[in-house]
């Protein structure tokens, strides 16, 4: 048996989506499933515990955070991330490529999952050539160096010392080193980045299985390519082409390509391995992506909602903290079966974000990842009964209203 095992038990007819499970040696993760991101080894707010009752079942750390603090040899000193954050499950830990990308490369600057394409500011700053602006990452043909974001001190990322990072950091899954590119950007650079990312990531498979750890860790890698159906295609042959345990789905997308370049990859990568959508979580997302043959996605956005009071209810997002709930005795959603959702009322948690209480972050959190991992949760089990058309159009016809209202 390899590092993890992945079998289909039903699939949508007609479509590229399917319900399985992974089996690690953590643990088994049934799929479709969404994994909270536990970022520098804690889940914002909240106890392993919590985390459990939340429904999760596997977390993603990132290795740009836990490679800058507090050091992977530490973390490898503690007997790895599982021990060192009390978390039994699944792990898994990203390459760092993105965070390298955006904290590195984009400093000060946000650059979003997803983006409006039309917004110069998302365009990287070391592609600027005036130097006038500080270049804080600088691309090579082997690797990325770049300014820590803490104090400024300088690093270079190279494919095997990121592998070497997250086998110190030893999660049950992690991934090659890619460079995720900013869907601003022009044909002729997307194609230079893609062939970068791909030279990375057979470097990254090479070191990978030199080593031992390649029988406890699976290695997955990633398909780049932006908005460009020839590149997107491109990357899902070549990557399927090499050694990988199962893949990742990356970059920036824009919020109207996100569906067709999901569809150009997934109908390319091998049926008989996991998919993985990278930083994407939004409800309406969901649903694209699990229709679409993604099995797992990550994202921040339940977890830094629920910490600011934005919160999900299946008729939209609210904000909690608006007057309107003040004197409100009902729960946030009484459709959600959370302990936040059991336990206390929408003027209590109104109260709680406008005094800036922590136990306000810390329900919201609770209530936020519940509501997106369940929700992921009951389309495997619409797949396995074969009703994920009817289970989309009711929640779908309900979701939103608040928003478009
Ligand atoms: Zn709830």
């Amino acid at each position: 048996m390899g590092p993890i095992e992945y079998s289909i038990l039903k699939k949508i007819q007609g479509k590229l989506g399917r319900a399985g499970v992974i089996h690690t040696q953590h643990g088994d993760i049934e799929t479709p499933a969404f994994v909270p991101v536990a970022t520098k080894a804690t889940v914002k707010a909240l106890t392993p515990e919590q985390l459990r009752d939340t429904g999760a079942q596997v977390v993603l750390a990132n290795t740009y955070h836990l490679y800058l603090q507090p050091g992977s040899e530490k973390v490898k000193n503690f007997g790895g991330l599982h021990k060192f954050m009390n978390w039994h499950g699944p792990t898994m830990t990203d390459s760092g490529g993105f965070q390298v990308f955006s904290l590195g490369a984009a400093y000060g600057k946000e650059l979003s999952k997803v983006v409006k394409i039309t917004n110069p500011e998302q365009i990287l700053q070391e592609r600027s050539l005036d130097g006038e602006i500080p270049r804080l990452a600088t691309i090579g043909a082997d690797g990325v160096s770049f300014r820590s974001h803490h104090d400024g001190s300088l690093h270079y990322i190279t494919p095997e010392k990121s592998i070497e990072i997250q086998h110190n950091l030893g999660a049950d899954i992690i991934f090659a080193f890619d460079e995720c590119t900013s869907p601003a950007e022009d044909f002729r650079y997307q194609e230079e980045a893609l062939e970068r990312t791909h030279r990375w990531a057979k470097k990254s498979l090479d070191f990978h299985k030199s080593k031992p750890n390649s029988e406890r860790q699976a290695l997955f890698g990633i398909v780049q390519g932006g908005r460009e159906e020839s590149l997107r295609k491109k990357s899902a042959e070549y990557i399927s082409s090499l050694d990988f345990d199962g893949f990742g789905i990356g970059g920036s997308f824009a919020k109207e390509d996100m569906e067709t370049a999901v569809k150009w990859v997934n109908e390319i990568l091998p049926e008989e391995k996991p998919r993985h959508l990278l930083g994407i979580g939004e409800p309406e997302d969901l649903f694209m992506g699990v229709e679409n043959g993604v099995d797992l996605f990550d994202c921040v956005a339940p977890t830094r909602n629920g910490r600011g009071g934005t919160l999900y209810t299946h008729w939209g997002k609210i904000n909690i903290r608006n007057a309107e709930y003040r004197e409100d005795t009902s729960p946030l959603d009484p459709g959600c079966s959370c302990y936040t959702c059991k336990n206390f009322s929408r003027a209590y948690l109104c109260h709680l974000f406008r005094a800036h209480e922590m136990l306000g972050g810390t329900l919201g959190s609770i209530h936020n990842l519940y509501f997106v991992i369940n929700l992921v949760r009951c389309m495997r089990q619409a797949i396995l009964e074969g009703k994920f058309e009817e289970f989309k159009s009711s929640f779908l016809g309900t979701y939103g209203v608040l928003s478009s209202a």
